[in-house]
């Protein structure tokens, strides 16, 4: 009985060590690129922030929206 409350006791050990280093070595928020977190472009004439991926570019610079990339095209 003995030896069975020390294995319990060792796979305990075992399992508070590999959660405590999985919790390491993977904070939350910070794991790789999160499709969450695109990255982020802003209108060259109104100046809102949008996903980089929607953005309209033209010479160099990302407009929102297909409005706003002629009206700036034009100054
Ligand atoms: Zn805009």
């Amino acid at each position: 009985m003995a030896k069975f409350l020390l294995f319990l006791a060792v796979v305990a050990a075992i399992y508070l060590l590999v959660r405590a280093s999985n919790r390491r070595g993977n904070p939350p928020g910070k794991a790789g690129p999160d499709p969450g977190t695109e990255e982020m472009a802003r209108c060259a004439l109104c100046q809102v922030h949008f996903p980089r991926s929607e953005s309209r570019r033209q010479d160099g610079k990302d407009f929102c929206c297909d409005e706003h990339r002629r009206l700036g095209a034009g100054d």
